[in-house]
């Protein structure tokens, strides 16, 4: 009885041990880290696991086949065959292509197109990133305008066919696309048995489980004023996902004017809302991609009135004169990390006339 005892408490305590190196191995886990350029930007992976390797190299693969058929550039993707068919008959496109157009097309009437799938000719006519890109004029850019009309886009999901009903019209998926392609990797790396991971895609950020010893990721904010790379602070998360819409991103200057890559599809001209950038949360990378577009374009007070009746999304935005508005579900999640008296944090959790209270501030 006292041997079969001892014997016991020797295998708890080998047991103790046992479970102590798996924690310790597990805090000191390396990541498979990768950085690549597909979908036109920077795509960072950090994979944890003894399947980390493969599955990076297989969301690679998957990213560039999801560029292939969504891409707005290339002539052969679903989507530029359905632009070029614009005002004449219905194209057939793949299941991915079908099915982004068709959650395009609900972001873009929930949004009241601040998000407009639309919105192809008045990006290509910007064109931003041209050598010399110049500023259209103010005729040019209303009859774009009239042609940026997602009410014109049909989609019938069960033929798989898409149709715009006038000439000229162009969807582009530029500003929801990378959010979608992350969480198509987090499913692979969830499909690959990777329990721990973070996915990138230009600001469009997939956060899969926590990091290994059990913390949540941190995610840097960009600050819009500084280089690439420089953050405000930083949001505390797992399972979730984070998309950052910023004017600082592509842009062109001209007669003093800053002009930038996402457009107000109402007027026609790049959004100028106040907002240098808005960061989304939500439970999937496509919703956070979509509405972070859409907050900045409609700015903070009504970009949050937007956002808030959704559940799981909260928002950081950050005005062009500093303020940083942080939805009231982020309290304890956000932490502010520029320098005293450069940004100041406020944190809403009502807006509109029905506000429950004043913003608070820190
Ligand atoms: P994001 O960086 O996600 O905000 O997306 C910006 C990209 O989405 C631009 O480069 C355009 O291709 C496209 N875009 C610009 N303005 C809008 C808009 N108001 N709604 C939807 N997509 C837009
Ligand atoms: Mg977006």
């Amino acid at each position: 009885m006292r041997g079969t005892k001892r014997l016991s408490r020797a295998a708890c305590a080998a047991i103790a041990l046992a479970v102590c190196g798996a924690l310790l191995a597990a805090c000191r886990e390396r990541p498979h880290e990768t950085v690549d350029f597909v979908m036109g930007t920077v795509v960072r992976q950090t994979v944890y696991g003894p399947s980390a390797e493969t599955a990076a190299r297989e969301a690679v693969e998957r990213l560039r086949a999801l560029e292939a058929a969504l891409s707005f550039h290339d002539a052969a993707s679903d989507i530029s065959r359905l632009n070029r068919s614009s005002g004449g008959p219905q194209v057939t496109l793949g299941p991915e292509a079908i099915g982004l157009l068709e959650r395009s097309l609900e972001f873009s009437r929930m949004s009241d197109g601040a998000f407009n799938i639309m919105v192809g000719p008045l990006v290509r006519r910007w064109k931003v990133t041209a050598d010399r890109p110049d500023v259209p004029p103010p005729a040019e850019i209303a009859s774009l305008v009239r042609l940026a009309s997602y009410r014109d886009l049909s989609v019938d999901r069960d033929r798989r066919t898409a149709r715009l009903a006038r000439r000229g019209q162009m969807a582009d998926l530029g500003g929801i696309a990378k959010g979608y392609a992350s969480d198509a990797v987090l499913a692979l790396y969830r499909a690959r048995g990777v329990r721990s991971a973070i996915i990138d895609i230009g600001g469009n950020i997939g956060l899969l489980g926590s990091r290994p010893d059990g913390r949540p990721w941190n995610i840097g904010v960009q600050d819009p004023g500084r280089e690439r790379g420089s953050y405000i602070g930083y949001l505390s998360l797992a399972d979730n996902s984070v998309s950052t819409s910023g004017g600082y991103e592509r842009f062109f200057v001209a007669g003093g004017r800053r002009y930038s890559h996402i457009i107000d599809p109402r007027t026609g001209y790049p959004a100028d809302s106040g907002l240098a950038s808005a960061s989304v949360v939500a439970p999937s990378a496509e919703e956070s991609d979509a509405l972070s577009t859409a907050v900045f374009v409609l700015g903070a007070s009504k970009g949050i009135g937007l956002i808030q009746r959704r559940p799981g999304v909260e928002a950081v935005c950050i005005t062009t004169d500093g303020t940083v508005i942080v939805t009231e579900g982020l309290r304890g999640r956000f932490t502010l990390t520029a320098p005293e008296g450069t940004y100041r944090v406020e944190y809403r959790y009502r807006v509109g006339p029905d506000a429950a209270g004043p913003a608070r501030q820190r």
